[in-house]
């Protein structure tokens, strides 16, 4: 039994009085939309509310968005913290303090020197093209914002749609390694499939809501570092035990 009174279960996310919507669904995983509804329900009903991303303000999230790529949440944690003991958490102090003061700030967070590039180029861009307000800017369509976050020095896909949902509340599905390797481990997508493809799964098998967004790859983090390792996955305790398809050797 669910340890959690509440569960926001799928139909929760659709907006007031809307319509269902039937969106075209890959003809080769037709298992795939209901699939990844039934996923969700089972991991929250399993570990509840994850409460990602970790952040005190909007653009402390963009910061840990952009310092995240390749590194642990730790090193991470230990880079914010170091400019927040400086002052340097806002636009106007990154973009003011000298790249190689910064670099040093971050280097928990490796790939420092570019990092500090990316920091400061993401605030360039924020005062070039929204006056460097951060309310102006997540105002902005998604698909537009989108584009111009990806034409940002430093900013890929992943990170992009880390900035937007989880620092903009945009309704966009962010893929990560953990989303990859669990989807791959159950058959629900192949090693060729690209970042889009996945993210287009997800954002049409479900309720475009980025409440339902945020705390599904909340779920999927949880999931994948606590249980679906890269070797050696805890299968046998994991919520998504029930659904993993038999391993050829275990057939008759
Ligand atoms: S740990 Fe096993 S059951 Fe859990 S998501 Fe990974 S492959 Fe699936």
């Amino acid at each position: 039994m669910s340890a959690y009174r509440v569960l926001p279960i799928l139909g929760q996310f659709a907006p007031p009085g809307a319509k269902p919507v039937r969106h075209q669904v890959p003809a080769a995983l037709p298992q795939t939309p209901h699939a990844l509804q039934s996923y969700y329900e089972a991991l929250f009903r399993a570990y509840g509310p994850q409460h990602w991303w970790p952040g005190r303000t909007r653009f402390e999230v963009i910061v840990g968005a952009i310092l995240t790529q390749n590194t642990s949440w730790t090193n991470v944690a230990r880079a914010i913290r170091n400019l927040r003991r400086q002052k340097l958490l806002s636009p106007i102090a990154i973009e003011r303090v000298s790249p190689a003061r910064l670099a040093r700030l971050i280097r928990s967070s490796g790939y420092f020197r570019q990092k500090a590039r990316k920091l400061q180029a993401f605030v360039r861009f924020l005062r070039d093209a929204h006056q460097g307000s951060l309310t102006k800017m997540f105002r902005m369509p998604t698909a537009v914002l989108r584009e111009q976050l990806l034409a940002v020095h430093g900013i890929g896909p992943e990170t992009a749609d880390s900035i937007l949902l989880y620092a903009g509340k945009h309704p966009v599905f962010v893929v990560d390694a953990y989303t990859r390797r669990i989807l791959e481990r159950h058959h629900l997508a192949h090693g060729k499939q690209s970042y889009e493809e996945i993210r287009a799964l997800f954002e049409q098998s479900l309720p475009l809501s980025a409440a339902l967004f945020n705390e599904y790859h909340g779920l999927i983090v949880r999931t994948g570092k606590d249980f679906c390792r890269a070797r050696a996955p805890l299968c046998e305790s994991c919520a998504l035990k029930p659904f993993l398809p038999p391993s050829p050797e275990a057939a008759p």
